[in-house]
């Protein structure tokens, strides 16, 4: 499914993250541009999804 509990770049929050609840995680994605690359990182939901889902390998 293409949700981002199954994605590359979900991260599942630690059960004693400060804001953690169930199903919340990170989305972090490496971007490159001109000057190198670099870290997105926002908060998302397991059963999220995005036209950037990338499936775990
Ligand atoms: S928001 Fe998109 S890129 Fe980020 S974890 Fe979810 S599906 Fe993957």
């Amino acid at each position: 499914m293409i949700i981002c509990s199954n994605c590359q770049s979900f991260f599942e929050l630690p059960k004693d993250a400060d804001d953690y609840a169930e199903g919340k995680g990170d989305c972090v994605r490496e971007e490159k541009d001109e000057k190198g690359k670099f870290w997105l990182s926002k908060s998302t939901q397991e059963n999220s999804t995005c036209s950037l889902f990338k499936a775990k390998h």
